[in-house]
């Protein structure tokens, strides 16, 4: 599509360059007193390094990048809040074009670097230990918000390479396939980026998982269970409605679709679901299941006071329930224990009150 055709549609604001055809932006280059060759570096930039900010290319003078940045944006997403914790994790709050915002997780570990990315502004499924839920849902988030928080993380990264890619920030990605496969697509497909990087985290539904099972990609599928109980997991994911054994049965569709082992996440709140017997519930609804089994022990936020961190001992013991019992278990100690580091926490901070026209819809 031509310059003028994308402006045509975007009265209120310049196209994104990520839009036009290297030809197209050659031709505004040009018409901007550029040189062909300026066209082309700036094409490389857009397109093949995936650049969000005018400043970052510098080999365009300066006063050419000021009037380009009159034509054509670069991002539809602006850098709100960086907020770096002590370990080394940076969290941003993005702000959308209609105003509403968003947050990106940036995790720096050893020579992996991992993004964690939202799917929704807000979420739906209002799990009791999560501050992202206590907005509920405003929306979906759309290709061009998808796609600007992988380019935004590797450019944050500079040389260091972006290795892993988890959908585990805002929203329930399930109920956000129609955008988010196509944007996953896409970063595989043109960012020749591993889809084997790439995980998928869920609260349900097994008809959603089943469809994820199905839609021929080859994404990393984690599934928050968080209890073996239906009914103590519904305490804990109020909008969960369907009994975890039959979520386990479709996440064993899953892996024969896939031949890739789901991830079974289980979020563990002092005296909710960290004593033995959740162990032992546990242990035997994942029996001969196919999946390791990640305990995260919940990080004290000052948000939601009711609830406690579980006592490291006790999440010791979980384990070893578990592993005793043949199943494969890691702990992730959740990193980042600052202020705001927890999910949801910069967006709350900023949006204190409920938002109009907030909701919880059932995602599970
Ligand atoms: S933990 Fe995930 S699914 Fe649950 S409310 Fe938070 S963002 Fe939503």
């Amino acid at each position: 599509m031509s310059f003028d055709e994308l402006a045509g549609e975007n009265p209120g604001r310049p196209p994104l360059a990520r839009e036009l055809s290297p030809k197209a932006l050659g031709d505004l280059v040009v018409e901007e007193g550029g040189k062909p060759f300026h066209g082309r570096i700036l094409a490389e930039c857009v397109h093949q390094k995936g650049i969000l900010d005018f400043d970052r290319i510098s080999n365009l003078s300066k006063a050419l990048r000021k009037k380009l940045a009159k034509r054509i944006s670069l991002s539809s997403t602006a850098v709100l809040q960086r907020s770096t914790g002590n370990e080394g994790t940076t969290k941003y709050l993005l702000g959308l074009e209609d105003g509403e915002s968003i947050e990106m997780v940036l995790i720096p570990d050893g020579k992996r670097n991992t993004v964690c990315m939202s799917t929704q502004v807000g979420c739906p499924i209002a799990c009791i230990f999560c501050a992202s839920g206590l907005l509920g849902v405003r929306r979906n988030l759309n290709r061009t918000e998808l796609l600007e928080q992988f380019l935004l993380a590797r450019q944050e990264l500079g040389e260091s390479p972006l290795t892993n890619i988890v959908v585990m920030g805002l929203g329930e990605p399930m109920l956000n396939l129609g955008e988010l496969l196509p944007t996953l697509d896409h970063i595989v497909g043109h960012f020749g980026f591993s889809a084997r990087r790439i995980t998928v985290s869920t609260s349900g539904t097994s008809d959603r998982i089943r469809a994820f099972a199905r839609s021929g990609h080859p994404f990393g599928l984690a599934l928050s269970l968080h209890a073996a109980d239906g009914e103590l997991r519904k305490r804990l994911v109020p909008t969960a409605s369907e009994d975890p054994r039959s979520l386990v049965r479709a996440s064993q569709d899953y892996f024969g679709a896939t031949g890739r082992e789901p991830t079974f996440e289980i979020v563990l709140l002092r005296n909710w679901n960290d004593e033995p017997q959740h162990a032992r519930a546990l242990a035997r609804l994942l029996h001969r299941q196919r999946g390791h089994i990640n305990l995260i022990p919940w990080n004290q936020v000052e948000e939601i006071p009711n609830l406690n961190s579980p006592e490291p001992d006790r999440v010791d013991r979980f384990r070893d329930i578990l592993q005793n019992e043949g199943l494969k278990v890691t702990v992730r100690r959740r990193r980042g224990r600052d202020r705001n580091a927890a999910c949801g926490q910069l967006r709350l901070g900023r949006s204190p009150q409920p938002e109009k026209g907030s909701k919880h819809i059932s995602g599970n």
